[in-house]
């Protein structure tokens, strides 16, 4: 099998965790991850790790290539998956075979997450649209924050949060609305 982003480079067998077996590139360290080799590898693990959320120091950017590649395996072309939990980047999968292609640090930062044993899942409907809707809450994050100001808008939803969990909320909230609250 040769590299799908290398084109001309051989793929080698290699165990990137006990009883995975990869195909690597060793010039881009791509790795081919085929179906039966991921299944084979989940069936074994006891438990799925429990998510790692994102380190708050973390500024992880990988550049994405945009060209479309081609399966090592069947030559058919790998369909983009983004990950989302706050990873910025895509999968390339297989839709004939169900193999798998991970850029270079791709499924070390997966790893660290404790992602990488919930690969399977990124490639169903219910994932994606749950990237969708993390996608648009950023959205309108990013919306509110330019409109209030970054300062102004952490007091605001501080705030939000605190009425929201107060046990007196809606007289709060009463409060807030009525212009001359001390008149009768
Ligand atoms: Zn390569
Ligand atoms: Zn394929």
């Amino acid at each position: 099998m040769k590299c799908p982003v290398c084109k001309y480079e051989s793929l080698e067998t290699n165990e990137i965790e006990p009883d995975l077996f990869a195909d690597d590139c060793t010039k881009c360290n791509g790795k081919w991850i085929s179906s039966d080799n991921y299944e084979n590898w989940l069936e074994k693990q006891t438990a799925i790790l429990p998510e790692i959320p994102l380190r708050a120091d973390s500024d992880m950017t990988i550049p994405e290539f945009e060209l479309a590649r081609i399966c090592p395996n069947d030559k058919r072309i790998l369909i983009k998956y983004k990950v989302g939990r706050d990873l910025p980047f895509t999968i390339d999968r297989c839709g004939n075979c169900a193999g798998v292609w991970l850029d270079d640090t791709e499924w070390s930062s997966l790893k660290e997450r404790n992602l990488h044993d919930e690969m399977n899942k990124m490639f169903t409907d219910h994932w994606q649209e749950e990237v969708k809707r993390e996608e648009t809450r950023k959205a309108l994050d990013g919306i509110y924050q330019e409109k209030f100001g970054a300062d102004d808008y952490m007091k605001i939803k501080d705030f939000k949060s605190w009425v929201e969990n107060h046990e007196k909320s809606g007289e709060i909230m009463a409060y807030l609305k009525d212009k001359n609250p001390l008149q009768f």
